[in-house]
C-alpha cells in the first residue's frame, strides 16, 4: 500500500500545480516543485514514480499533465462523497470552504441533532437529522465521515459512522477515537497546532531557542 505521507504530499503537489497560473510556462522541474512543497527533489521524484508519471529530465514535468495524473491516482473515477456530522461553527466553515471546490470529492450530506437545522441547505449541502445517517449513507453512497461535534459526542459519532459502513473518518474533535484497524482516521487538532505555534513564537521572540 502507498504510504500515507506520500498520499499527503501528492495532494499538496496537485494544489501547488493548480496554483501555477502562468501561461508562459508549461513545465516544472522536480527541484522547483520540491522548493514549493518544502520537500527534496529526490522525494518529489519518488512520489511521482508511485503514480507512474515520468517527466523529461531536460524539460521537467508537464504541469497540466502531472496535475491530471495525480488526480487519476488520488480521485475515485466515479467521485466520492462525504458526510459531515455537527453543523456548528466549524462544520459550517468546512462546508463553505469545500463547496464546489472538488468535483470528485464532495460533502453531499450534513447531519445534526438540532431540529432547527433539519431540512436546511447550508453552503449547498443538505442538513439531515442524525437519526437518518444510516439511510442517507446508503442512499448517497457516502464513504467518508467528517466529525465536527463536541468532544463528548465524538466517539459515539464515530461508532455510528462505522456502523453504516464508512471506513474513512476525519476527526476535528479533541479526542483520540477508538476504532477498529480497518478504519482510516485522520485527526486534525487545530487547538494543539495553535498552542504549539504560540509557544514557539514566544520562545523565538525571547531569543531563547539556541538551535
Ligand atoms: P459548535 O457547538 O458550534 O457545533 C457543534 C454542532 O454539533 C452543533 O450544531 C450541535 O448541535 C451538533 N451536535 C452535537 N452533538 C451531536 C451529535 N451527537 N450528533 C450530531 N450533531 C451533534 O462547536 P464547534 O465550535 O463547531 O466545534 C465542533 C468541534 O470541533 C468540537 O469538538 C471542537 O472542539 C472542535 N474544534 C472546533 C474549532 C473551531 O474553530 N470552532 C477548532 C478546532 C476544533
Amino acid at each position: 500500500m502507498t504510504p500515507d505521507k506520500s498520499i499527503g504530499r501528492l495532494s499538496l503537489y496537485r494544489r501547488i500545480l493548480n496554483t501555477i497560473d502562468d501561461d508562459s510556462r508549461r513545465h516544472i522541474y522536480s527541484h522547483e516543485l520540491a522548493a514549493m512543497a518544502g520537500s527534496s527533489a529526490a522525494q518529489v521524484r519518488r512520489d511521482i514514480m508511485i503514480i507512474g508519471y515520468s517527466g523529461n529530465p531536460n524539460r521537467g514535468y508537464d504541469i497540466k499533465e502531472l496535475a491530471e495524473s495525480i488526480g487519476i491516482f488520488l480521485d475515485d473515477e466515479e467521485g466520492q462523497f462525504a458526510a459531515l456530522i455537527g453543523v456548528g461553527n466549524l462544520g459550517r466553515a468546512i462546508l463553505a470552504y469545500f463547496s464546489g471546490r472538488r468535483p470528485k470529492l464532495k460533502i453531499t450530506a450534513a447531519f445534526d441533532i438540532d431540529p432547527k437545522k433539519y431540512g436546511r441547505v447550508i453552503h449547498g449541502c443538505h442538513c439531515h437529522s442524525f437519526a437518518e445517517l444510516p439511510v442517507i449513507v446508503q442512499k448517497e453512497n457516502l464513504s467518508v465521515g467528517i466529525i465536527t461535534v463536541p468532544a463528548a459526542q465524538a466517539q459515539n459519532t464515530a461508532e455510528a459512522l462505522i456502523k453504516t459502513g464508512i471506513t474513512g473518518i476525519i476527526n476535528f474533535a479533541p479526542v483520540r477515537l477508538k476504532t477498529p484497524p480497518n478504519i482510516y482516521v485522520e485527526d486534525i487538532d487545530m487547538t494543539m497546532a495553535l498552542e504549539k505555534v504560540a509557544y514557539f513564537a514566544r520562545i523565538h521572540e525571547n531569543g531563547r531557542l539556541t538551535h
